[in-house]
């Protein structure tokens, strides 16, 4: 008797140790940072998690690796480039015009690209999105509203390989593919390229030329890609500002990528340089290039 009472006991205990420990993983799954899981991306500001699929997950990936591991900080080569390909390559505009270019590359990105467009359009000012075209299939209605709010756009290729690896076949697959993509969602091919990370080659400027196109570099690297505070972000861009600037900034990157240091880092960028008397144009403006073909 005692026995089976001691036994009965002991069956009620694992009952109770079983359901505390269940409800406890529960607590520990509902508590879990999706930020830090593979399918699960944070956005900022609203404290939402949006739920990826696969294919949108796959897009926030950039083939050539995020640009922190594969970015040269300052790719000098193509200054040398430019030196030879004048009318192909451009890294600034001209020294004499107190305009400079904002210019916004790995995008449309549903967490930052709309919360740069806010501020872009607070100020009145119109910058140059480089748009990867995986990015612009997936996120049609964004792409359209930077087209409707008056921005330049470029093509940054469909994957965001890194070229000089890759090779020229490999550039003409991603120019022609993201230029039929953003041809469908905007009616229009754009006419500006920007290489993913810099990473350009003789062969490489000179197939951009043949296909019609402008390579576009930049003078100003603002390395918000390093993930830096938005205070670091602005003196790199103040402390480096010219006449004619092309400016480096992102509003997309791999999808690891935090980017809210370069969405809070405008207002001062944009502020301090109205002050003294710059005016913000996008990169056709500021080169006096045609941006449609
Ligand atoms: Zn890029």
């Amino acid at each position: 008797m005692k026995k089976t009472i001691l036994k009965s006991l002991f069956c009620l205990y694992s009952i109770i140790v079983c359901i505390i420990f269940v409800s406890c993983n529960n607590q520990i799954n509902q508590n879990r940072n999706p930020a830090q899981e593979t399918p699960y991306l944070n956005v900022p500001y609203t404290g939402q998690w949006i739920n990826l699929t696969e294919h949108q997950l796959e897009m926030m990936k950039l083939e050539g690796g995020a640009e922190i591991e594969t970015r040269k900080p300052n790719p000098i080569s193509n200054n040398r480039l430019q030196l030879k390909y004048p009318n192909i390559l451009a890294l600034r505009g001209s020294l004499k015009e107190n305009k400079v270019a904002l210019t916004f590359d790995d995008g449309p990105d549903p967490r930052y690209t709309p919360l740069i467009l806010d501020i872009l359009k607070q100020y009145d000012i119109k910058a140059t999105f480089f748009l990867i075209g995986a990015r612009a299939v997936g996120h049609e209605s964004i792409t359209k509203r930077i087209r409707d709010e008056g921005h330049a756009i470029g093509n940054h290729t469909y994957w965001h390989p890194n070229l000089d690896k890759e090779g020229v076949g490999r550039l003409h697959w991603e120019v022609t593919q993201t230029e039929k993509a953003l041809n469908d969602i905007l009616g229009y091919r754009p006419s500006l390229f920007r290489a993913p990370y810099g990473s350009l080659n003789e062969e490489l400027v000179e197939k951009i030329g043949e296909m019609g196109y402008s390579a576009i570099g930049w003078s100003v690297d603002s390395l918000d890609w390093m993930q830096l505070t938005p205070r670091q972000i602005k003196n790199n861009v103040l402390s480096n500002i010219h006449p004619g600037a092309i400016i480096l900034m992102h509003d997309g990157g791999h999808w690891t990528m935090d980017l809210l240091g370069t969405v809070q880092s405008l207002h001062d960028i944009i502020q301090e340089l109205q002050k003294d008397g710059v005016e913000f144009v996008t990169v056709p403006q500021l080169l006096n290039i045609r941006d449609r073909k």
